[in-house]
């Protein structure tokens, strides 16, 4: 009882499991499941061991590079600012942009003690310096937060030779990205205006 009790608090920490979730998902593993349990524990844990963020754009990769920084193919002077990988993910399924990201994982917040270094903007500021970022695509949340991490980007970029656009979209403030459909997520990319 007591190592079934440790599994049910466990699944605690997911986002959206409760007590009685925590308990149907323990019974499922243990009754209907054995083999996806298996699965489910090796892979999670060898992706917490290996999986970190690119030392390009951030995103997760259990590489130095993601695949999108180590693409030759993408275009390496536009950088779309997105707040989490769910964004990136989103925009690339939609298959209308080539160039490279920059994923914030999440935005400033200073309330929560969330700056610009936690959300590694030093690495971005590098690579203004460097000079081979012309444009940036602002698709942070429309949200106070994403448009002042927003705003402190365009701050950054202002010494440099960088255009800044944001890309359109019609959906109501804190909508996020990562949830929208493809046709939104193409026009939004087709209609961005300059910031
Ligand atoms: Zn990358």
């Amino acid at each position: 009882v007591a190592l079934f009790h440790e599994l049910t608090d466990a699944l605690r920490c997911l986002p959206g499991v409760g007590e009685k979730t925590a308990l149907r998902l323990a019974l499922h593993l243990l009754e209907r499941n054995r083999s996806g349990g298996t699965r489910l524990g090796e892979v999670l844990l060898t992706a917490l061991d290996k999986i970190g963020h690119c030392q390009h754009c951030r995103n997760f990769t259990e590489h130095d590079q993601c695949d999108i920084c180590a693409n030759p193919r993408r275009d390496t002077s536009l950088i779309c600012l997105v707040e989490t990988p769910a964004e990136l993910l989103a925009i690339e399924r939609a298959g209308v942009y080539s160039g490279r990201y920059f994923v914030l994982m999440g935005h400033l917040s200073p309330i929560d003690g969330i700056g610009p270094d936690a959300l590694g903007l030093p690495i971005l500021a590098r690579q203004f310096e460097q000079g081979e970022v012309r444009e940036i695509i602002v698709a942070t949340n429309p949200t106070i937060e994403g448009e002042a991490t927003a705003e402190f980007v365009r701050e950054m970029a202002r010494p440099y030779n960088i255009s800044m656009s944001r890309i359109a979209h019609g959906v109501p403030l804190g909508g996020e990205l990562g949830y929208l459909d493809q046709g939104t997520i193409s026009h939004a990319f087709v209609d961005r205006r300059a910031y």
